[in-house]
């Protein structure tokens, strides 16, 4: 399973925080972590999208509801943006309005289309859908342009103007102490975009941007792995109000992480997979047939006479198929676990202390089990 961190151990707040005790410590958290103030410390910008999205969930009523009751799984549907694969002046932009605007500006010096940012949703399946691959449909919850209003965010029959604390150019210069110095920042009035909307839209209350559902079929190859990413294209959000407020330009992507959940027996090592069976000591002294569970079903196997406890009995082609050539398949790897009967008949018993009788050297026949079964599979692996 992918690691999954606590958002409230991220921003290091309680968990009965309020919104603004939220924002105050993302804030926080950012400014300390922003790879700018970090330079060459990898663990800074890791640190620094892992608090945007904690904030991005615990700032959302709606989904921090969600997550408080349900943790990660409860996400699933409402997908947040991938910040994983954002530049920080991006993020930034996102919560503009939490940095006074000082990452607005960004879209005013981009040339071409602006792309809108990319989602991430997550999917759980089963260790069976490893094997066959399968379709799933993934629905969630996007950012998408408010249909009433065009994106604009002005009720319709009105339209924004240009914002008269600015003239339109989105800063304003501001009179330090006594006239001292002169200070440009963004204008307070627009944040920055220029223009004010007289009347907002009902719809979306002036973002120009409305939550809709959406569904999609998305196809799982054979061979994924726990924590792999399929990313969807143009599935993404529409670019940014600020920037492109029709959201004509091109949508972000669709990240789909893939969580596979734990089978009860069998472990996964690459392509291949580990699992143990059980074998009875006459079975396993006297060699022959026994049926084992695959994960294509039921399947018999010789157990050659004289197997102990901790040997491993190899299926060629019983694993998991490759991703990138999904006809080639792992080995399933048996772990014999050589079971002793703990109650026995006292017919059973007398035949038993024959048979011991009749061993010359017992000491010979009985080997260390070593440091337990699952290690001697293991190495059985990665010696092969
Ligand atoms: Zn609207
Ligand atoms: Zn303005």
């Amino acid at each position: 399973m992918a690691v999954e961190r606590d958002y409230y151990e991220v921003l290091s707040i309680e968990r009965a925080a309020n919104g603004d005790e939220v924002k105050r410590a993302y804030r926080r958290m950012a400014m300390k972590w922003h790879p700018d103030r970090n330079p060459g410390d990898p663990k800074a910008e890791v640190e620094f999208k892992a608090c945007a999205e904690a904030y991005e969930v615990l700032s959302d009523p709606e989904r921090k509801q969600l997550y408080d009751t349900h943790g990660h799984a409860g996400l699933r549907q409402r997908p947040g943006h991938d910040f994983s694969r954002m530049r920080p002046d991006d993020i930034f932009s996102i919560f503009n309005d939490i940095f006074g605007g000082s990452g607005g500006g960004s879209s005013h010096g981009r040339r071409g289309p602006v792309r809108g940012y990319d989602l991430e949703t997550s999917v759980e399946i089963e260790l069976l859908d490893v094997l066959n691959g399968k379709d799933v449909e993934v629905a969630f919850t996007r950012r998408d342009v408010c249909g009433s209003c065009e994106g604009s965010g002005a009720k319709s029959g009105t339209k924004p103007i240009k914002c008269p604390t600015c003239g339109g150019g989105g800063q304003v210069a501001q009179q330090g102490l006594g006239g001292m110095f002169r200070m440009v920042t963004t204008c307070p009035n627009c944040r920055g975009r220029g223009q004010v909307i007289t009347e907002f839209c009902p719809e979306c209350r002036g973002h120009g941007r409305v939550p809709k559902k959406r569904k999609l079929n998305v196809k799982i190859p054979a061979g994924i792995s726990d924590g792999q990413v399929i990313r969807v294209s143009g599935e993404g959000e529409p670019p940014p109000p600020e920037a492109d407020p029709a959201g004509k330009g091109p949508r972000g992507d669709l990240h789909v992480v893939i969580s596979v959940t734990e089978h009860e027996a069998f472990e996964r090592v690459e392509d291949d997979l580990v699992t143990a069976h059980d074998v009875s000591f006459p079975l396993a002294t006297l060699g022959g047939m026994t049926t084992i569970e695959t994960l294509d079903g039921l399947r018999k196997i010789e157990i050659p006479k004289g197997t102990q406890h901790g040997a491993v009995i190899t299926i060629e082609g019983s694993g998991l198929p490759h991703l990138r050539s999904p006809k080639v398949r792992g080995n399933l790897r048996v772990g014999m676990c050589i079971r002793v009967p703990n109650k026995i008949t006292p017919e059973q018993r007398e035949l038993l202390e024959q048979f011991a009788k009749t061993q010359t050297n017992p000491d010979e026949e009985i080997r260390p089990a070593g440091k337990g079964v699952w290690k001697k599979i293991k190495d059985s692996i990665a010696g092969s």
